[in-house]
Formats: structure tokens, C-alpha cells, sequence
């Protein structure tokens, strides 16, 4: 690269980048369990809204396509805590030992128990610390 396309560069205005996450069409989540692979009270990105019935997540960075009649889909970044409340025999078929009510990290999708009246939680994996979505509970 020459000299001259660097300085050139550098004079352009001041631009803020905005980070892929915050283009992401919007966000969306699973109440019940049912017929699909996702993470209950977990947040994926919405990737495209490709018909009326189909809905394609980033999952992992996997384009996932879901049946939108499972989903819950908002526009902005979640900021709280999912509160998922699961039977006991969805327990028993995830094969590990969960409390009965648990919470999912809004930022990394963690699950992690908590204690019967805490209002905020603090992520063991990514450290976040948020609110409970209590008022959401599913
Ligand atoms: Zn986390």
C-alpha cells in the first residue's frame, strides 16, 4: 500500500464503529419446551426472518432456522436474567441435575441456580452482573 492511501485515510471523519451484535435483527427466545434444540430463556440473535412461520437464529454461530410460534422475539439487547422454571421431567431427560428454577446469563447463556429472593445475579462465567427477569418468568 503507498504512502498516500494511508494519510488519506486517516482525514476521513471520525466514525463510530457499531459491533455486529448491535445490527442483529432483533432477539428471540424459547418459552416452552418443545421441537427445537434451543436453550430454554436463553437469547439468539435473529439472523433473518425468512417467511411468515420461519424464523433463523445464530445459534453458536450456526444459522438455525425455528418455527416462530415458539419464539418471543424483541428488538433491542437483552439485559436481564431469564428465570426458567423447569418439570421435573424435562430435568430428567437433559440427563444432569438442575434446580428446579434457574436463570440464564443474558450475555453469555449461562444457566445458573439462584437463591429463592435475589433480585440480581452475577454471570460464574462471563461475570455480568444483571437483574432477574422475574416479571418474565416462563
Ligand atoms: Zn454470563
Amino acid at each position: 500500500m503507498r504512502g498516500s492511501c494511508y494519510s488519506r485515510a486517516v482525514t476521513i471523519p471520525f466514525r463510530p464503529i457499531t459491533p455486529t451484535r448491535l445490527q442483529a435483527k432483533g432477539w428471540a427466545r424459547v418459552g416452552k419446551p418443545g421441537a427445537h434444540l434451543l436453550r430454554r430463556g436463553a437469547w439468539y440473535p435473529v439472523v433473518r426472518i425468512s417467511s411468515s412461520h420461519i424464523v433463523v437464529l445464530d445459534v453458536n454461530r450456526r444459522n438455525v432456522p425455528v418455527d416462530r410460534r415458539f419464539l418471543e422475539i424483541r428488538y433491542h439487547p437483552p439485559e436481564r436474567w431469564s428465570v426458567v422454571r423447569c418439570e421435573p421431567r424435562e430435568i430428567q431427560r437433559v440427563g444432569r441435575l438442575f434446580p428446579l428454577t434457574y436463570a440464564v446469563c443474558p450475555s453469555c447463556r449461562h444457566r445458573q441456580g439462584f437463591g429463592t429472593d435475589t433480585k440480581e445475579l452475577a454471570c460464574e462465567r462471563c461475570k455480568k452482573s444483571a437483574a432477574l427477569a422475574w416479571d418474565e418468568l416462563s
